[in-house]
């Protein structure tokens, strides 16, 4: 059945894979984004889409979003600020965004009857965990301000839930990676790093000896997931969304192919992530099919994308993370 869906950074990496398949699927879908790190282009697929809405609209203006949320279904959060550094620098920022943005989404969806609300959290709840696979009863250790905002902001939906009956899922993404992931701006997610260093045929720069592994999920897949969650009745609770394996950064290279320089490792980064992802399967019949290497490929095909993104080398990934070292560093 058609349902008329929202989603919330849709022009941002995540969100626009999944307006398309919204779309495709025959619903109707309002994007609403501010475009501050969400990009037109990436809706260029689905621009002139009869059942497509672009509201340029930033989710803290509360008068203009809770219109916006007339007569929807399901809305989809994914607005927000990522990377690491940037939210050691501008913290205020992240708060806002992260975790008022959410308080607008879910009171506007709140006032609108929303009848799902599906959140995009982050794995970095996690901080460093004592347990993998890691299941959604780990302790809760945020190490940098951009994973407090989200979890914060799950926090906040999962409490609209509480006292208001919201019907709010929260799906703890880990290392998304796909067609789209970011090719700009400042210092990042791993591939965007090293797909840049690879068509200047320049080294990538492995942190540390490259053995830490991560659980790096596809995009199709987390949308998959979403969509799941959508249709289902669950609510009020947080699910782990994971690829069911986890991958070495060496082997990332050795997919990718070239030579390899080392840049130190960085204090608050986990050896492993690696999603426990039985309570999803369970509640949500969701698990993810794309194997690493074909997801690898995939982003083989669309490296041109990254032809004008940074290439960084050693020297500038350690002025990139200066704050990151001065901040995140254990103090005695
Ligand atoms: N990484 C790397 N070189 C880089 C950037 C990242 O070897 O230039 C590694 C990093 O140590 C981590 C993995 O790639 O193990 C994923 O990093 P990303 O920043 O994408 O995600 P996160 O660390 O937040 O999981």
């Amino acid at each position: 059945m058609t349902k008329q869906t929202l989603v919330t950074g849709g022009a941002g990496f995540i969100g626009s894979h999944l307006v398309e398949r919204l779309l495709a699927q025959g619903h109707a879908v309002t994007v609403v984004d501010n475009l501050a790190t969400g990009r037109r282009e990436n809706l260029a697929g689905v621009v002139d889409h009869p059942r497509l809405r672009f509201a340029p609209v930033d989710v803290r203006d509360f008068a203009t979003l809770a219109p916006l949320m007339t007569g929807v279904d399901w809305v989809f959060h994914f607005a927000g600020l990522a990377d690491i550094v940037p939210s050691i620098q501008s913290p205020l920022d992240y708060h806002t965004t992260n975790v008022d943005g959410c308080a607008y989404v879910a009171e506007a969806a709140r006032l609108a009857g929303v009848k799902r609300v599906l959140y995009a959290a982050s794995s970095t709840c996690y901080g460093l965990p004592d347990v993998v696979p890691t299941p959604e009863t780990a302790a809760i250790r945020p190490m940098y301000p951009y994973a407090l905002s989200k979890f914060m902001g799950e926090e906040l939906l999962l409490a609209w839930h509480g006292i208001y009956g919201l019907p709010v899922l929260s799906l703890r993404m880990f290392n998304v990676y796909g067609p789209r992931s970011r090719t700009s701006g400042t210092y990042g997610a791993v591939f965007g790093v090293f797909l840049a260093q690879k068509l200047a045929g320049k080294p990538y720069t492995v942190v540390g000896d490259g053995t830490q592994t991560r659980d790096f999920t596809f995009v199709s897949d987390v949308v998959d997931a979403f969509l799941a969650a959508a249709r289902s009745d669950l609510s009020g609770m947080a699910l782990n969304v994971g690829s069911g394996g986890s991958y070495s950064i060496n082997r990332l290279v050795e997919l990718l192919g070239g030579e390899v320089v080392h840049v130190p490792k960085r204090p608050g980064e986990p050896d492993v992530t690696f999603a426990d992802t039985r309570l999803i399967a369970s509640r949500l019949g969701w698990q993810a099919t794309v194997p690493f290497e074909a997801g690898v490929a995939q982003m083989l095909q669309h490296i041109e994308a990254w032809r004008s993104a940074p290439v960084w080398d050693p020297e500038s990934v350690r002025e990139a993370t200066r704050d990151w070292h001065k901040y995140l560093s254990p103090r005695g």
